[in-house]
This record gives C-alpha cells, sequence and structure tokens, in this order.
C-alpha cells in the first residue's frame, strides 16, 4: 500500500528541517493542504515527537517571528515593513 502523504511528511520531517514551501513542492499539493495535515501531524505524534519550528526572520532588520501559531510565512515585517522574510523551518523530534 501507498504510504499516506501525512505519513511522508513525518518521515521527511523527522530527517530534515524543511519550509512548508519545501514540502507543498516535493508532495505536489497546495500550501493549505500542508498546513492542514501539519495541525493534524502535531497533534497524533504527540507526545513522543513535537514539531520544533525555526522562526522566519526579516531579512532586513533582522526581526525574529516568534510565538507564531500558524505554519505560512508572514507577507511583511511590523517593525521596518520590509517584504523580504525568510521561510521558517519546522522539524520533528523527539520530546
Ligand atoms: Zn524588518
Amino acid at each position: 500500500m501507498e504510504q499516506s502523504r501525512r505519513g511522508q511528511i513525518i518521515d521527511m520531517l523527522k530527517q530534515d528541517p524543511l519550509t512548508l514551501k519545501g514540502l507543498a513542492k516535493l508532495l505536489e499539493v497546495p500550501l493549505k493542504v500542508v498546513e492542514d495535515d501539519l495541525r493534524h501531524i502535531e497533534k497524533s505524534v504527540a507526545p513522543a515527537f513535537k514539531l520544533r519550528q525555526m522562526p522566519p526572520e526579516c531579512e532586513q532588520c533582522g526581526f525574529v517571528f516568534r510565538h507564531r501559531t500558524r505554519y505560512t510565512r508572514p507577507s511583511r515585517c511590523p517593525k521596518c515593513k520590509s517584504e523580504h522574510i525568510s521561510d521558517g523551518t519546522m522539524q520533528l523530534v523527539a520530546d
């Protein structure tokens, strides 16, 4: 049987940190689908694993977007208004 997409995401995130965009590209599905999968995955892998997110950063002023509740990249920096924001990465780590 073919492995489910969520199973694939779990395997990939256990191996390497990836961006939301990177996951969507690898799986050839829209970002929204990956976001939805991640929400389910976070619950299903707990408490053995947790999704560790490296926050996006403003490439202009270095502002770090901590405490994000979404997986997507913010569109603009609240501090300097730059739209050059790096993608945050995520990885599944044993808790
Ligand atoms: Zn900034």
